[in-house]
Order: C-alpha cells, then structure tokens, then sequence
C-alpha cells in the first residue's frame, strides 16, 4: 500500500474475543469534524487525536456527506482482495453525533456494511450520551443481520480517575444505562480501559485497571479493550513527561493484565502503542528484552496466544521499584 491508503485506512489480523479467532479488518480513519466533547470541554487528558486531525478538518468543519462516502469507496476498491471481515471506523470521536458525522452517511455505511457479503461486523466509537433507542434501531435495520459492535471509552471504574485525573465527564449510571440498552438491542459492547494516567504509580495502576477489568466483566461486556498509556504532544501527559513527573508503564505490567485475563477468562484485547499523531514514548522495559517483549504482544494481537516471556535482569528491579 502507499503512503496514502496508510493516510486513512488500513487492513489488519487481530484475535478477536468474541468470535474467538483471528479475524481480518479494515480500519478507516475519517477526516470528521472533531470530537464536540473535546470542543466544548478541552476532551479527555490523554487524547492528541483531535489535535492531529485539525489539519485535515481545517479546525473542525464538517464534510458533506459525499466527501465520507468519496473516500469510503476509494478505500473499498483498495482493500476488497483482503476480504476483511470487520471494518472499525475511528475519528477521535462519536459516530453517532449528527454534529461529527452526518447522519445520511450513518446510514449509509449501515447499508454498506449490509451489502458487502465480507464484511459481518462494524466496529463504531461513540459517547454515551448520544446512545438512544432511535439511534441504535436504525442502526440495526439498515444493518439487517450483521452485527453491530460499538465501543466506549470509560477508562476506569474509580470516578475520581476517570473523571478527573482523564476528565471524561461521565458517570457510571451512565454508562451502565447505556450498556444495558445496547445489550437490549443485541449489541456487542466494547470498552477500553486505560492503563496508567498520569497521577497514579505503576503499582496502583495495575490494580486499579484489574478493578476496572473486573468491574466491566461483571457488566457482562463482551469485549475490554486496554489501552496502555503512551505520550502524545500536546497533552496533559505530554507536560508531566517533559517535567520528569510521568512514564509510561512497563511491558512486565502489561504480561501481568493479560495473564490475569487468560487465568480468569476475561475477554481482553490489547491496544496498539501507537496513534496520531506518533507518540514521543511508548511502554517499555529496558532496551534489551523490550523489542523481544512487543514481539510476543504483537503474536498476542493477532492470535490471542501469549507465549512465554523469559525474565530479563530488569524484571528483578521491576518487582523491587514498581510492584513489590
Ligand atoms: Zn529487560
């Protein structure tokens, strides 16, 4: 692929949870115009998206409905060999918000999706507050019988963390009004949960993303999404990195979630440490077994099988400085 199919949108392997196997899907990234929340608020402390997406959105205009459907089929007539299954639309925002996407465009991927024999599943991004029972009919009528998965950022299960130190400005009756009607609906939920915001040491940000992880699992939601923390400029974590306050977690952190996760079955994905724009630091552990570690996270990516990670000298500090 050139460098501009990999602009805005890009075909990958991933296990999936749900079907329990490796899947094929195609992400595109739309030039929407912004996410209202971080509009009307200054968004949440760890996004750099809606700054990165500034310069294709001229500040924040939103697109006739052409413009999407324009380059959702020039990226159609590019991945089409690939046969992915899913395609997962990300903007930094909410699908379901008229003021990002327009709303004939909603629906017009709903039909898309319908369409397209490949394709069983679409993946959107929204806030809970524009999930209604009209939005999520008609999603599921155009849809006809492919599966509609919808993912919501939450981040964690501790108020004072999600709300303050991630600003998301959202409750947890909230978000559990709004899981219980999409469940209602059939469908699938997907919720990240982030690993280490700024404020919280290594220590308690593992245990407070295995409360999080837990906490989702008892809602029943049918896929957890962890996003580790990695450092994206013009940030609340950008300024606290630069000040010596702040690194991202370590991978031993990481291999501790997932294994938790296989001993207790919970169905949890890991996020790429990567984004727009490209992050300035990214977890790790010391610069001999790190690249050995992304390696077997990556395998994990794809297939959802953790191999067995050798323990580098580093571990023996890690234990000591960070867990204990
Ligand atoms: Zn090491």
């Amino acid at each position: 692929m050139d460098s501009l199919d990999k602009l805005f949108f890009f075909i990958g392997q991933k296990y999936s949870v749900i079907k329990k196997k490796p899947v094929v899907s195609w992400t595109l990234l739309l030039p929407a115009a912004g996410c209202e929340y971080w509009k009307k608020t200054g968004g949440c402390s760890m996004c750099g998206f809606n700054d990165y997406i500034k310069k294709f959105n001229f500040g924040g205009i939103m697109y006739p409905d052409w413009f999407f459907k324009f380059l959702y089929k020039y990226a159609l007539k590019r991945i089409k060999r690939y046969k992915p299954s899913e395609l997962i639309i990300y903007h930094g925002g909410s699908f379901l918000n008229d003021n990002e996407i327009p709303k004939r465009f909603q629906t017009y991927i709903y039909n898309e999706v319908r369409k397209n024999d490949f394709l069983d599943t679409l993946t959107i991004e929204t806030r809970c507050e524009y999930i209604n029972e009209k939005k999520i009919r008609t999603a599921k009528k155009n849809l006809g019988k492919k599966e509609l998965k919808i993912a919501l950022g939450f981040e964690s299960q501790d108020n004072y963390i999600r709300n303050k130190l991630l600003r998301k400005g959202i409750s947890k009756k909230q978000f559990e009004s709004s899981v219980k009607l999409l469940k209602s609906q059939g469908v699938k939920v997907s919720v990240y949960v982030f690993l280490k915001p700024v404020g919280l040491n290594e220590k308690e940000a593992y245990i407070e993303t295995i409360k999080s992880i837990e906490y989702l699992n008892s809602l029943k939601v049918d896929e957890i999404n962890l996003s580790c923390a990695f450092v994206q400029k013009n940030t609340k974590m950008y300024t606290e990195y630069i000040e010596g306050n702040y690194k991202p977690p370590f991978l031993w952190t990481i291999i501790k979630i997932i294994e938790e996760a296989q001993k207790h079955n919970w169905p949890l994905l890991l996020g790429e440490f990567t984004d727009n724009p490209k992050p300035i630091d990214i977890p790790k552990n010391c610069e001999k077994c790190s690249e050995d570690i992304y390696k077997i996270l990556k395998t994990y990516r794809r297939t959802g099988v953790l191999k067995k990670t050798y323990k580098c000298a580093c571990y023996n500090d890690y234990k000591k400085t960070s867990i204990k």
